[in-house]
């Protein structure tokens, strides 16, 4: 058991608390939230008094590439397309061993600023084998690749192959989704037969989608950067007249409870697409800036109705995992990136009934942040304490 009081308590779904308390029962979960004065005590419980700081529910980042976290300031391309392709030699060139201890660094790291719930996409399944070592929150999409529809049974078998290994160490705090990358790295054949598998296992599924204006040419008109690489590699690329957005509905990828990263280049009929089908979407403000995307409409989302929560994407692409930089340089006000940070993004994954605010009978997931001046939003960066299922994970 565990009461923290603290300052302020945030529990999102309610008004702050000034000089509150939250109380973790021994399974874990919330047991009360409220003034100090009418939280229990059980003599039981370890008690934690943070009188100057602020307590909030885990944060939740939708959208990481923890394995990658070694390729820190590694990779100078400019261009997108370029860059992509960087990775890739850089991931090839990577011993197995290096992603697990990079996806440990990683987690810790997202827990030293408050992260309690990481959504994972990535090839090698470390950030799972780092979730069970330490016991995190997250969930897991395995990645599948294959541009040429010559690779989509060996892409296939290694998809199933490797869920069926993630599948053997999730709970109900680590759960596994599958990731057909994004339209550029994926073909058509190997996008349905992902989706069909996703929907015949209730898996859930994350794509990058509509991220640069590159992905938009191949789609729509068969050409630019991604088309004559792709064409040099000897595969056939057709012009398909559409939106990213519309393509991937068309092979139906959008459904509901899947996860769109970064969905830059939308327009209205494509909002219009994503909340029919009740696509939630990941926004990677800072990555979206470096690779020179542009800005996602993310208010004109939000304001469709469409889940959004925030991630931070790798950093390879951004300096470092720190998601309220990420609401920063989107705008929002504290309250509403604080919002953003918990409650929607556990509904962006469709976490909401177990995380996202401190709520009795929720997960004892939650976070204290000092700050100056005291009790306000938003915090420094790095939290004072992180809780996963009543267990201390990060204490400063
Ligand atoms: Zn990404």
């Amino acid at each position: 058991m565990l009461r923290i009081r603290a300052g302020v308590v945030f529990p999102v779904t309610a008004p702050p608390i000034e000089d509150g308390a939250v109380l973790v029962g021994a399974d874990g979960r919330i047991a009360a939230v409220g003034p100090h004065a009418r939280v229990p005590a059980p003599r039981e419980a370890e008690r934690l008094e943070f009188p100057g700081a602020i307590l909030t529910p885990g944060l939740v980042n939708v959208h990481t590439h923890l394995e990658l976290t070694h390729l820190a300031g590694r990779n100078g391309e400019k261009d997108f397309v370029k860059w992509i392709a960087r990775v890739r030699e850089l991931k090839e060139a990577t011993p197995p061993e290096e992603f697990l201890a990079a996806a440990e660094r990683g987690l810790r790291d997202c827990w030293g600023r408050g992260v309690t719930c990481i959504a994972e996409t990535g090839s090698t399944g470390a950030a799972m084998e780092a979730l069970v070592r330490f016991g995190g929150r997250g969930i897991v999409f395995q990645e599948v690749f294959g541009p040429s529809p010559a690779q989509v049974a060996t892409s296939m078998a290694e998809l199933e192959q490797q869920v069926l290994r993630l599948r053997r160490l999730a709970t109900s705090q680590r759960r596994v989704g599958v990731s057909p990358h994004a339209p550029y790295t994926v073909s058509e054949s190997l996008f349905r037969r992902v989706a069909r598998f996703a929907q015949q296992d209730g898996l859930p599924l994350a794509v990058h989608l509509a991220e640069s204006q590159e992905e938009s040419e191949l789609i729509r008109y068969g050409a630019g950067p991604f088309a004559e690489s792709l064409r040099a590699r000897g595969i056939a690329v057709e012009p398909h007249h559409c939106s990213p957005v519309q393509y991937l509905r068309e092979l139906g990828v959008l459904r509901p409870g899947t996860l769109a990263i970064h969905c830059v280049q939308v327009d209205d009929a494509d909002m219009q697409t994503l909340k029919t089908n009740r696509v939630a979407v990941a926004h990677c403000p800072r990555s979206n800036r470096a690779h020179a995307h542009g800005w996602a409409p993310i208010s004109a989302v939000r304001d469709a109705g469409i889940p959004v929560g925030i991630g931070t994407d790798s950093v390879a692409s951004v300096p470092d995992l720190d998601v309220w930089a990420e609401a920063r340089v989107s705008w929002f006000g504290a309250d509403e990136a604080l919002r953003l940070l918990t409650l929607d993004g556990a509904r962006a994954l469709g976490w909401e009934r177990d995380i996202g605010s401190l709520e009795t009978g929720k997960a004892g997931d939650l976070a204290v942040f000092a700050h100056s001046p005291p009790h306000r939003l938003p915090p420094p960066p790095a939290a004072l304490l992180t809780v996963v299922g009543g267990r201390i994970v990060h204490r400063a």
